[in-house]
């Protein structure tokens, strides 16, 4: 037994073997069952110490492994009793103990209980930032097959972010030397959003995300629980199978359960993926590319490409470049997987819109870092998703796991202008992505507010623009003698009708979903009639006042704008032709066909000619009860407990509808989280994005391509 002693004073750990084990309870058995629990003292909601409450709790479950935390031996306040040495007879378990303070002629500090014999224990002070409580962590190590397993269990400050951060970094410190399989269990007294949280996932995984674990993992109060503070944390070579917190009002907190397994002996990196690096690698691969000029027009994609090819080069990723014409290249690269499920493309366009350097506070192209934000053309629209694209292949390949699918960059040219790039890549070099499954690209939305993430849009229906031109056709004259039906007057009389046409109301089920997701976030009575928008668009009323708000209307049915008007050059003379363009989106699902059977009819008017002048792009949507659409809720709603996560039609359309076409789910979605105003950048000026994003929407990103492809 290796034992440290503490600044505070005499370590103590006790290990007693209060039962002889059947000949090796370890041996083979690899899923593993832990448990964290603050039991308060053993004393419950009803206020009453009762430890018999707490052993029945755990023996219930049949942990492993317990972390638990506020454990009282011989303090006043809990009748002078040993707890921990109590509750080990009481489930017939090893136990170690940390005494963090003395109180009350007694010790109070977190401790452990282990099924398995206890190898090797350590206690270790925390240092203060402040007056606060001192704490510490305790570490066990004991044996599963034959081979070190280490389990740690904290309890954080209660009162100060900054002291619990300075805590976690001294923990994180003192588990750096670990060997083999880690797990840490805690009540950090920190919500995902806090920075010891944050800290800690920058060097392990959270077994409730990993597992997917159903609810929100609320611990604490017990009678109404609203905080997720109690964790269990697991490093490399440890997969989490299942994870839920159990109801029971023995203490103030309720316990968390995870079934862990075992899997990688001989990992020696325990601590996980080291996202500082990764990070820091991130950013300055976020500068590099927005530095590169891909203006459109002209395009000259061809330099992100190789930007992109050096850097696969340099991970061994392979990679194909396609310069479809001078300058213009799209670029695919792949990671293997075995092939039992469909790819997963990573959808990326490479160009920008240009930009007018005057109206910038910085050049456009120069990546600058001020306050936070790195400044460039692209850095929203779309070279921050197409860097995240990029740091998830480097991950996957030097820290992933083995593949389920093939995971596809996909960067493409000329989405800004004519989608040239992708449609090329359709036409010629389908057979490389069309089996895919899923496809992730820009679109999504994404609504920062207070520094809080609110809500989450995933992009799965776009409206598709099907542009029109109307003439109308009469007698030409001299404008001093009016002529009744000519075509100015014909056009006019038409586009009024047009105006009064009010388009049928449409409800699309992802766009129910959406006014339900929102329902919450509004005040009364739109809640209640936006959770049940079915309902309440059978009211006239509510559907035209809906109807009268732009951010509404486009949703709910087919438009129209009229845009462009041309009659007659001079004003004396009466034209033979007049003409009208009008922007029409329609719904998914709609058909070009029957829309202009139906305007045709509004206009009634049988000399009225109308023409389709722009490329149809058929109106699309994709499902959203898949794998992919929940683990995308579930892992946001993990990292972002305030979120709303919902579904978003766009007015407008992205290369998404290119790929609905052959058969795959296309998503708008990625972790990049904006307030409005830096949405104004987006083809706009000072386009921006905060560093912040950049950094932790590398692994956001990461970790749900990793769990829709792990195999
Ligand atoms: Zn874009």
């Amino acid at each position: 037994m290796n034992r440290l002693s503490s600044r505070i004073g005499a370590l103590v750990v006790v290990a007693c073997a209060i039962l002889s084990f059947s000949a090796s309870p370890a041996s083979a058995k690899k899923t593993l069952r832990v448990m964290t629990y603050n039991i308060h003292v053993g004393v419950g909601m009803d206020k009453k110490l009762d430890l018999q409450r707490i052993a029945d709790v755990i023996n219930r479950e049949r942990p492993d492994l317990v972390g638990l935390q506020e454990v009282d031996r011989g303090v006043k306040r809990t009748e002078g009793k040993d707890e921990i040495a109590e509750l080990a007879a009481m489930t017939r378990m090893e136990y170690a103990f940390a005494p963090n303070l003395d109180y009350q002629g007694g010790k109070y500090g977190v401790a452990i209980l282990s099924r398995f014999p206890i190898k090797r224990s350590v206690h270790r002070m925390f240092e203060n930032k402040r007056e606060a409580e001192r704490r510490g962590m305790l570490l066990v190590e004991v044996e599963l097959d034959q081979k070190p397993l280490t389990f740690v269990t904290t309890h954080l400050d209660y009162q100060f972010e900054d002291g619990r951060l300075f805590e976690t970094e001294q923990l994180l410190r003192q588990l750096t030397d670990v060997k083999g399989p880690l797990i840490v269990v805690a009540d950090l007294n920190d919500v995902p959003s806090g920075s010891a949280y944050q800290l800690m996932r920058t060097k392990f995984d959270d077994a409730w995300i990993t597992s997917g674990a159903k609810g929100d993992g609320f611990s604490y109060p017990a009678d109404k629980p609203v905080k997720r503070i109690d964790h269990i944390f697991h490093g490399k070579g440890v997969r989490a199978k299942k994870a839920r917190v159990i109801e029971t009002l023995a203490s103030d907190h309720v316990p968390v359960v995870a079934e862990l397994e075992v899997s990688h002996f001989e990992t020696q990196h325990v601590a996980g993926i080291d996202w500082p690096r990764y990070q820091d690698m991130a950013v300055d691969l976020m500068q590099q590319y927005l530095r590169i000029d891909t203006s459109n027009p002209p395009g000259n994609e061809i330099q992100a490409t190789k930007f992109f090819k050096r850097i696969f080069d340099q991970y061994g990723i392979e990679s194909e470049v396609f310069e479809y014409k001078p300058g213009r290249a799209n670029i695919i690269a792949r990671l293997k997987g075995n092939g039992s499920k469909r790819p997963i493309i990573l959808l990326n366009h490479t160009d920008v819109v240009t930009a007018e350097p005057a109206s910038w506070e910085v050049d456009p192209f120069s990546a600058v870092i001020r306050n936070g934000y790195i400044y460039g053309r692209g850095a929203l629209d779309m070279k921050n998703e197409g860097l995240l694209h990029l740091m998830t292949m480097i991950l996957l390949k030097q820290e992933g796991p083995p593949l389920s699918r093939d995971v596809i960059f996909l960067g493409t040219a000329d989405e800004e202008v004519n989608d040239e790039g992708s449609l090329w890549m359709i036409a010629n070099k389908s057979d490389l992505f069309k089996n895919a499954e899923y496809l992730l690209t820009e679109g999504g939305d994404n609504l920062l507010h207070d520094g809080a993430v609110r809500i989450v849009g995933v992009d799965v229906a776009e409206k598709a623009p099907f542009w029109l031109r109307v003439t109308a056709g009469g007698l030409p004259g001299h404008g001093s003698r009016p002529v009744a039906d000519s075509a100015t007057n014909r056009l006019i009389r038409a586009m009024s009708r047009i105006l009064d046409w009010e388009t049928p109301v449409k409800l699309l089920p992802a766009v129910e979903k959406y006014f339900r997701d929102i329902a919450p976030l509004q005040p009364q009575p739109l809640r209640s009639q936006f959770a049940n928008i079915r309902e309440s668009l059978k009211d006239p009323a509510f559907a035209r006042s809906l109807t009268s708000q732009r951010e509404y209307n486009f949703l709910l049915r087919n438009t129209i704008s009229i845009t462009m008007l041309s009659g007659s050059k001079q004003t004396n003379v009466i034209p033979n032709a007049a003409t009208c363009n009008i922007d029409v989106r329609l719904l998914p699902g709609e058909s070009p066909e029957d829309f202009l059977k139906a305007l045709t009819a509004v206009i009634a008017d049988s000399t009225i000619k109308i023409d389709n002048v722009n490329r149809f792009k058929p109106p699309n949507s994709s499902p959203v009860d898949t794998e992919l659409f929940s683990l995308i809720a579930r892992r946001t709603k993990a990292n972002h407990p305030n979120a709303v996560i919902t579904t978003k039609m766009l007015s407008g359309y992205t290369e998404s509808q290119l790929y609905r076409q052959l058969g795959i789910v296309a998503y708008g979605w990625a972790p990049i989280y904006t307030t409005p105003d830096d949405d104004e950048g987006v083809h706009g000026n000072n386009e921006r994005i905060s560093v912040k994003n950049v950094r932790e929407g590398t692994r956001e990103f990461y970790e749900v391509v990793r769990d829709i492809s792990r195999n």
